[in-house]
């Protein structure tokens, strides 16, 4: 099972569910951290940390001994990472996206593959918590072929919990697709309730399954429950503003270990996904049968 948890903007809440999450299951489960731009479950979670893997991308460079300057290359280029000028080929490393068109299409084996490094893999572990997360090297603008390899190190056969990248630009797509189950934090506010639309229409883009958690469920208003309702999105879980689930966060610590009531919150979390995914199932299966 792979459930991802994301959320239409930052702050909400999001890396605090993923974590505790995976701690109260305590059995071996896997925590991808895909937020590569701001990796920070590692902080909370504190893993013991075993390996390290630089991300390469493959990018072209042009032989300019062999070039003829047909213009083939930047042709099939979708990123405009290629400028052929009459006497002169230039690419851009820094908007490739490896795609491998360029090196396919040119026929005077005038492309150079080189490696471009993105960011880095690092791999641990706490208890029974397998932990992988990415880091992409500062000023590095694509931050979905990192996230693919993070998940890449996926070890199929063990419940997955991806902490999803705020947002729902192309990160957040890459983070989230496969998924079993979106699991979108979100608060009581107006600009919850609007990150919360987007987020959902990416979702169901997707046609993945989603259920929300509103997060500081009583302080705000009730946009947020009547759209849900609307929408027919279950809620699985609500949490009340507490100060102390704030002042544990503020030092970085996790609400199960402090506050033992966080552990039943997250086991009923977990039953209702598991609930929501098994009558996904019985739905489909009807659906077939007719
Ligand atoms: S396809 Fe090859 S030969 Fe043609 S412009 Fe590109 S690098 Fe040069
Ligand atoms: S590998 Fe793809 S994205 Fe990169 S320069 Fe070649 S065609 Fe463009």
């Amino acid at each position: 099972m792979i459930i991802s948890i994301a959320s239409g903007k930052g702050g909400t809440g999001k890396t605090t569910i993923a974590t505790n999450l995976a701690v109260a299951l305590g059995e071996p489960v896997q925590l991808l951290d895909c937020d590569v731009e701001e990796p920070n479950a590692h902080l909370f979670l504190n893993p013991v940390m075993y390996r390290s893997l630089d991300v390469h991308l493959e990018v072209p460079e042009i032989d300019p001994a062999r070039c003829t300057y047909c213009g083939k290359c930047r042709e099939i280029c979708q990123f405009n990472a290629i400028a052929i000028l009459p006497n002169a080929a230039l690419t851009f490393p820094e908007l490739c996206h490896s795609c491998g068109g360029c090196f396919l299409v040119c026929t005077e084996k005038a492309m150079i593959s080189k490696n471009r490094l993105i960011g880095v893999i690092e791999t641990g572990a706490r208890g029974p918590i397998r932990f992988v997360h990415g880091r992409l090297r500062v000023g590095e603008a694509l931050a979905p072929p990192l996230i693919r390899r993070v998940k890449a190190e996926t070890d199929n056969g063990v419940l997955t919990i991806i902490d999803a990248p705020p947002g729902t630009s192309c990160p957040v797509l890459a983070a989230v697709w496969g998924s079993d189950l979106v699991l979108l934090v979100t608060e009581p506010t107006p600009f919850g309730l609007n990150d919360l639309e987007l987020a959902v229409a990416a979702v169901r883009e997707m046609e993945l399954p989603l259920g929300l958690v509103i997060n500081r469920a009583d302080v705000g208003d009730r946009r947020v429950h009547d759209y849900a309702a609307r929408e027919k999105i279950p809620i699985f879980l609500e949490i009340p503003f507490d100060r102390e689930v704030a002042e544990t966060y503020a030092r970085g610590e996790l609400m199960v270990e402090k506050m033992p009531e966080w552990r039943g919150l997250m086991l009923s979390l977990f039953e209702r996904i598991q609930a929501e995914l098994e009558g996904g199932r019985l739905r489909k299966a009807a659906a077939g049968s007719r």
